[in-house]
């Protein structure tokens, strides 16, 4: 593994990171266990399992620490990512690279630490597995070592999940991992007393797409919408293929006119797209919008996409290229919410 890793392709780095659509997701059980787990074995206060994006340091989990994320230029973690070994911090006021850090003089407090990079299968390393002590002290090979299997472990989960639940054509999520990651969503809006929508969009005329200028030309109108709404999404926003020209996008943390704009963004995005046929022509391409707020956190994921399809409908007979909002039907009136 070591000899494939790739250490300056930042681009490809980050490109390797989102792929797996985890950054601003909700605590799960793998990495829940794994942190806990590392933490029982090397007895240290804090661990986690730390994600480098762009410009911050996200934890997926983390025991010991109150913050979720913070400023990449202040993370132990970036340095562990530029090396291929594992890094080792015995006592961070004994290191020039970390004695004026932020994180040593103040919270958390870090004096020992020690980061294993989570390395992507084409060789890109994402994040670290980190385990870290208020305390200065030294780190035992035998401790590295399950360090470094617990981070093999994070990695084949990310990678089993992007594998499951990944639509082939497109690379967003395919439908049935769509709806068990809203299904969680919910419960977790409804922990949190959280707002949460979603919105479903279908190609506008795609069959005269498909028609005019064959299947394969259609696969291609069908990627580049999907680019399109990925560019303009933030990082927590989840997209999935429902089937066909069919996709849903889910916002967490997000109220009804917060998803309408993100929504309208897409739209426009892909209205925006100038795709050259076959026969040199230019192809334009619009699609319709519905966006479902979850106004009951005992929506099913199947109730709030109904919402969100009635609306694409109503979207679509008022002449296509436009979004419109679901209304609540009576037989799902608010209990809860
Ligand atoms: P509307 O504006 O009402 O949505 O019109 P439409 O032509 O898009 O109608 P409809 O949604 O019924 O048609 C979708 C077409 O998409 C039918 C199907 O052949 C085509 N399709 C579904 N999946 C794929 C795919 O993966 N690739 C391609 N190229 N075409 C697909
Ligand atoms: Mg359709
Ligand atoms: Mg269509």
């Amino acid at each position: 593994m070591l000899g494939k890793v790739k250490l300056d392709d930042e681009p490809g780095r980050l490109a390797a990171l989102h792929r797996y659509q985890v950054l601003d997701t909700g605590p799960e059980r793998p990495f829940e266990t794994v942190v806990s787990m590392v933490e029982d074995l090397l007895e240290t206060p804090i661990c986690a399992v730390n994600l480098m994006d762009a410009d911050r340091q996200w934890f997926k989990a983390r025991l010991g620490l109150d913050i979720c994320e913070t400023a990449r230029d202040i993370a132990f973690c970036d340095h562990a990512i530029q090396q291929t070994e594992p890094l080792i911090v015995p006592d961070a006021l004994e290191d020039p690279r970390f004695a004026d850090n932020p994180m040593v003089a103040g919270e958390p407090h870090i004096r020992a630490y020690v980061g294993v990079p989570l390395v992507s299968p084409d060789g890109y390393q994402i994040g670290t597995l980190c385990a870290i002590d208020t305390k200065p002290r030294a780190f035992a090979d035998h401790e590295i070592k399950l360090l470094t299997q617990f981070a093999k472990l994070v990695i084949e989960e990310l990678e089993l999940r992007l594998q499951a639940g990944t639509d082939e054509l497109t690379g967003v999520m395919s439908r049935r991992y769509w709806m068990m990651t809203v299904e969680e969503e919910i419960q977790r809006a409804a922990r949190n007393a959280n707002l949460l929508s979603i919105a479903m969009f279908d190609i506008d005329k795609f069959k005269r797409i498909n028609d005019t200028y064959g299947h394969a030309f259609g696969d291609r109108v069908i990627q580049s919408v999907v680019n399109a709404c990925i560019e303009h999404l933030r990082a927590g926003s989840r997209m999935g293929r429902l089937g066909g020209e069919e996709f849903v996008l889910l916002f967490t943390e997000c109220a009804l006119d917060q998803a309408v704009v993100a929504a309208e963004r897409c739209r426009r995005a892909i209205e925006a797209i100038r795709l050259t046929a076959p026969d040199g022509e230019e192809v334009r391409v619009t699609a319709s919008f519905g966006v479902a707020p979850l106004f009951s956190y005992a929506l099913s994921p199947d109730d709030l996409v109904e919402v969100a399809d009635r609306a694409l409908y109503r979207a679509k007979h008022a002449g296509r290229n436009r979004l419109e909002v679901g209304q609540v039907a009576a037989n799902l009136y608010p209990d809860s919410a």
